[in-house]
């Protein structure tokens, strides 16, 4: 091209107003979309969220090349492919010669740290964009943040509620109250079967792509075979409209719900849209809000939807950008023991788990509750090592980016960061997993049990855990309640599932 702008498209980009190409110039620039393999691999990622990746970028290239844009897209079979975002943008800058390079911000650390050395590398200036396709800008965090001990979602959200005037009434929440949490913990009933969602059969494009995936990458965990995402615009605004449709209703009641055979309860399955880039979050924001005020959805529903996305998701955004890198690095538990054979598919006896990460493997999916009340709890009660266990979530979901899946993982579901997110531990133990699922009808462990043969693993683990931390627990106003019980406890029971835990701790080190 000689001159122009190379404007660069990364994998979770997808977007027709992505920031990098506000302003292109058809005649003059060039729109760079690269497949490397470093990206696939840096962690063993799920073959469904490779595709997911590939596909929409495939995808978004198509549509891009229709509206007579220029586009050079790097594939990954390419075999002058350099496999890296760096080599690639190198060749690109010699193939073109731009006098500049535009970025959207990534959505990891250690992407932005490449980029931001970008300009010496290739002798042209880059110039990194906001990205604009989230509610709350980074400044506007930063904003919030300062001078903050603790960072709770709750105050954040009610500031993101008074500026957008999502459930506004005035200034007043709709219905009177901010939150309808309290009404979101029902059990599923029996004999309530939540609708099947909204499959996307494989075009041909995606095809290739699992085909490509397959040869590559069939040794990473995962099916790739059951591949059903969204991989444009227009099918992640169907996934939208038939949750709306058919399950919003229900999702507030049993949001916290789990149920064996029904891995995607009432949930929207729109993250992956989301976090790719095919979907705009207000657009979801307000039809769920629609949905609230034509009748066809309970508040309770429309608001707990809405909390997720305008509140949880914006919410952890900040936080990883806010605290990162030092974040990652953290230990609060020191926990330290390796991530069990089970996390990858090996056989245990514990049901609930067995469950999540079946579906998992099949889908690269599993609802909030699974990930944070059974494998994320697991992990926190047996002390596993915060960083295999971020690498886990980071690799088996196809909705995983890391400055959504640290968050939650290092903060909300194994407090590795000693409190900033959540005021106390996830932690439960089987009395929990059996009041929302029907795992444990059909496990090998009893719940009711916390000593003895069939014990469930979740009763000793819990006692344990709030037993090995007692101390530092002991300043926290939380967790009295149960720091309480375990110094009413007869020390001979404490004694009996502290054995317990220590032998079945021992099995998984072994
Ligand atoms: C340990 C752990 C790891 C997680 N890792 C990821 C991840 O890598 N990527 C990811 O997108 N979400 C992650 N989440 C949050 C949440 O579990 C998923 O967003 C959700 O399960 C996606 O499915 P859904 O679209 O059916 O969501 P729904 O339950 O229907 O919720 C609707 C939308 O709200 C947003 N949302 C809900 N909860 C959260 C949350 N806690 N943080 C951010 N956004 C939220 C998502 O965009 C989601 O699509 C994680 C949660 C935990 C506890
Ligand atoms: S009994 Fe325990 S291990 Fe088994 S499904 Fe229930 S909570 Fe999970």
């Amino acid at each position: 091209m000689n001159g122009g702008t190379l404007r660069i498209v990364l994998g979770d980009q997808c977007s027709r107003d992505l920031s990098a190409l506000a302003g292109l110039d058809p005649a003059r620039d060039t729109v760079l979309l690269m497949e490397v393999q470093a990206e696939c691999t840096y962690v063993p990622h799920h073959p469904q969220k490779i595709v997911l990746v590939l596909s929409a970028m495939r995808h978004f290239s198509r549509a891009l090349v229709a509206r007579g844009v220029r586009v050079d897209h790097v594939r990954l079979d390419d075999p002058a492919n350099t496999q890296s975002f760096r080599g690639e943008m190198l060749r690109a800058v010699a193939r073109h010669r731009p006098d500049r390079i535009v970025a959207t911000h990534p959505g990891e650390w250690r992407v932005l740290q490449d980029m931001k050395g970008w300009e010496a590398a290739a002798g042209i200036p880059v110039e990194i964009r906001e990205d604009t396709r989230f509610l709350c800008s980074l400044p506007r965090f930063r904003a919030w943040a300062a001078g903050r001990k603790s960072y709770r979602m709750e105050f954040f959200y009610r500031e993101m509620r008074r500026e957008t005037g999502l459930l506004m009434e005035g200034d007043e929440p709709a219905g009177g109250k901010w939150n309808f949490d309290a009404e979101n913990r029902a059990a599923l009933p029996k004999g309530l079967v939540p609708p099947p969602p909204h499959r996307f059969a494989p075009d041909d494009i995606t095809r290739e792509v699992m085909d490509l995936v397959a040869t590559r990458f069939g040794a990473h965990f995962g099916d790739v075979a059951g591949f059903a995402w969204p991989v444009t615009a227009k099918d992640a605004r169907a996934a939208l409209d038939a949750f709306i449709r058919d399950r919003l209703a229900l999702f507030g009641d049993y949001q916290d719900a789990m149920a064996a055979g029904q891995p995607t309860m009432f949930h929207a399955l729109i993250s992956t849209s989301l976090n790719a880039g095919l979907l705009d979050p207000m657009e979801a924001c307000r039809a769920a809000e629609a949905a609230w005020r034509d009748g066809s959805a309970p508040l309770n529903a429309v608001e707990g939807f809405i909390r997720q996305i305008l509140g949880w998701r914006e919410y952890v955004r900040g936080i990883y950008w806010h605290l990162m890198p030092g974040y990652a690095a953290e230990n609060a538990l020191g926990a330290t023991r390796p991530l069990p054979g089970f996390y990858w598919g090996a056989a245990t006896s514990m049901r609930c788990v067995a469950e999540a990460v079946a579906q998992t493997r099949d889908l690269a999916y599993a609802h909030h509750i699974q990930r944070l009340m059974v494998t994320g709890n697991f992990a926190l009660l047996a002390g596993l090592d915060p960083a295999e266990v971020n690498a886990w979530y980071l690799a088996v979901y196809a909705d995983a980016f890391e400055w959504v899946e640290l968050p939650n993982t290092h903060g909300m579901a194994i407090h590795a960061d000693g409190g900033v997110m959540a005021s106390k531990p996830y932690a439960a133990s089987g009395a929990y997993i059996n009041r929302m699922s029907d795992y444990c009808g059909g496990c090998a462990h009893d719940p009711k049990q916390a000593t003895g043969p069939r014990a469930c693993p979740f009763n000793y683990l819990y006692w344990d855990f709030i037993a090995r931390h007692a101390d530092r627990f002991a300043a926290n106003p939380r967790m009295a309640m149960p720091l309480r019980t375990l110094a009413k406890m007869d020390t001979a029971k404490v004694a009996a599932m502290r054995g317990e835990a220590a032998r079945f701790l021992a099995t998984l080190d072994g």
